[in-house]
């Protein structure tokens, strides 16, 4: 099994009801992600996948979050914006747009400072 990973970020706003206090004021981050796929096949050119391709991808799915108010984009409004759903969404959204390739996402990290990141695995 071979398994690549991509890094992307974008910047944001949100606030996190229902959590420690300092959360529930608005603020923002710097999210890094760190989205992985993985796949058992090399073509014949001996890569898995085109890594241009699935950093468009994850471009993509950044300019949806990139200087947003997470809390009111559609799909955060049955939850909080937290990173665990950021990672959760993220790739749900990637592996969509993947569907019918011969990669499948295995796992995305989103870092939301230097020593803290959630992990939603596959
Ligand atoms: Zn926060």
């Amino acid at each position: 099994m071979f398994e690549l990973k991509i890094v992307a970020d974008f910047a944001a706003a949100h606030q996190l009801k229902m959590v420690a206090k300092k959360c529930e004021n608005l603020h923002g981050h710097n999210w890094k992600i760190e989205a992985c796929v993985a796949g058992e096949r090399l073509n014949d050119a001996g890569v898995l996948v085109d890594f241009g391709e699935i950093k468009a991808h994850l471009s993509d799915i950044m300019s949806t979050l990139d200087h947003k108010f997470l809390n009111e984009l559609d799909f955060f409004k049955d939850g909080n914006p937290s990173s665990e759903n950021i990672a959760r969404f993220v790739a749900k959204s990637l592996q969509k747009k993947i569907n019918g390739t011969a990669v499948k996402v295995t796992r995305v990290t989103a870092w939301e400072s230097d020593s803290a990141c959630a992990t939603y695995i596959c």
